[in-house]
């Protein structure tokens, strides 16, 4: 009896411990938990897109002080500002009471999210229907895609220069667009595919419309006929198309799942479920941080962080160099006494789908935001690795500050792996670990995460930049 006493208490000393927010936060955190995602949902729904999540981003920093940066200003402790690079990815600084040559916190998420894009010369006819052609963007399960309704986002710049503002299919009075799929019927050729290619990338094509313009006895008048309506609402041509970004995205908002309404599904919660939170952190900034807090939402993090507005370009590094140039300080000082939260998600661990998992290490809804030390596949290629040293210190800042966190690991050894910005950052010299929140059916049109470990990712990033 006494032995098996001894052995409780010692497990519990001894033993690591998985903990369930729900049994760890007070009915008063868990609230406020829920009263968060209220304003992670709005985000969800006003930000689909990389351009809208951009603006969206701007609108709430200004609202709350943050003002344009000005290269070369030597700014004041407490000072707000945002660099908007190119309306596609911002940069978020709080100026901290500490010199900057002490380095700065930075927190990176990305608000790109995979999608379909429309091809340069989208726009077809045929057997009197209309299309547009695209080509996807980041990794989707081509097949997840047909017969849903779509909604298009983007813009469009005409032969004069002037910007066309497109966002059709998510008032419930406008009209959405859909791949098609084949019937079950006659689908015995096409399920003898490989999963991969169930839908061809050249298969995904979008209807857009059927109706042929009148009183003309020419081909190609249901083409016609949306150019006309196009022409009409937007005033642009065919070659207008050329010079325009047009994304196709999931028509629904984002909604609570379940009868207990725990969780949240909505499309692109990878990344906007860290982008958002990291966000807020930056926003809801009590006073002056001690060191300088920089917030990057960034682009292209979905097809490899490349172009200038992804994190392999130069624009985190330039931005840190102008800030330290005021002080006469010398930028590489500032990157090399930096830290960074990588703010991306990783792969809950799915019940459904337990087989490329390795629960030991993987991660779970309601657990906690989680911590990756390293992303890459097969012999951790392709991937930062934090240092000891650095996870011990982020290990002692969630637990010293309530921050309820886990690990996780991106499925078992030699069984897929993925990459997050971590590598880019750490590349600049500096010490970067992966912070996020686990998702379910990641990748997918609708994607799913639980409420509390949204708000751990708020409180997680809001302690790390205090
Ligand atoms: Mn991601
Ligand atoms: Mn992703």
């Amino acid at each position: 009896m006494e032995q098996k006493i001894k052995a409780k208490e010692l497990k519990e000393k001894l033993f690591l411990k998985r903990k369930n927010t729900y049994a760890e936060m007070t009915d008063e955190e868990i609230q406020k938990a829920d009263e968060f995602c209220e304003g992670y949902k709005a985000f969800l729904d006003a930000g689909k897109t990389e351009r809208e999540a951009c603006t969206e981003a701007v609108r709430i920093a200004e609202s709350n002080g943050f003002k344009p940066f000005v290269s070369g200003t030597r700014y004041n402790a407490g000072d707000r500002v945002y660099l908007n690079n190119r309306g596609k990815s911002v940069i978020l600084a709080v100026i901290g009471s500490q010199p900057i040559e002490n380095g700065v916190n930075i927190v990176a998420a990305h608000i790109d999210s995979p999608r379909i894009d429309l091809k340069q010369n989208p726009l077809y006819e045929s057997e009197e229907l209309a299309y547009f052609k695209t080509h996807y963007y980041g990794g989707i399960k081509k097949y997840q895609w047909p017969a849903l309704p779509l909604a298009l986002h983007g813009v469009i710049y005409k032969a004069d220069g002037e910007a066309v503002t497109v966002k059709i299919g998510e008032d419930d009075n406008d009209p959405v667009f859909v791949v098609t799929d084949l019937l079950p019927h006659l689908a015995d050729e096409q399920y003898k595919r490989p999963a991969g290619k169930l839908i061809k990338g050249e298969e995904l094509n979008i209807l857009i419309g059927s109706r042929p313009f009148k009183d003309d006895e020419s081909s190609e008048n249901v083409k016609l006929n949306i150019l006309c309506i196009l022409n009409e609402k937007y005033g642009i041509t065919e070659e207008d198309f050329i010079s325009a970004e047009l994304e196709c995205v999931p028509a629904f908002k984002a909604k609570d799942i379940g009868f207990d309404r725990s969780m949240i599904g909505a499309y692109g919660q990878d990344d906007r479920v860290c982008a958002y939170p990291a966000l807020m952190a930056a926003v809801d900034t009590v006073g002056v941080p001690e060191k300088t807090s920089v917030t990057i939402l960034t682009d292209k993090e979905e097809i490899g962080s490349e172009g200038n507005t992804g994190l392999r370009s130069a624009y985190l590094k330039y931005f840190i160099y102008d800030l330290a140039e005021a002080w006469g300080v010398h930028g590489h000082t500032v990157l090399s006494n930096s830290k960074c939260l990588s703010a991306d998600v990783n792969a809950g661990f799915d019940p459904t789908f337990p087989e490329p998992f390795e629960k030991m290490n993987a991660a779970f809804l309601n657990k906690g935001v989680v911590a990756t030390k390293y992303t890459g596949s097969r012999g951790k290629s392709g991937t930062s690795d934090a240092s000891a040293e650095y996870v011990s210190e982020i290990r002692n800042l969630f637990n010293e500050n309530g921050v309820i966190w886990q690990t996780g690991e991106l499925g078992k050894v030699d069984f897929g792996g993925g990459g997050t910005v971590a590598m880019y950052i750490a590349n600049l010299d500096i010490d970067t670990i992966d912070i996020g929140v686990p998702v379910l059916s990641m990748h997918a049109p609708y994607e799913i995460t639980a409420k509390n470990d949204v708000y751990m990712a708020y409180k997680a990033f809001s302690v790390f930049i205090k």
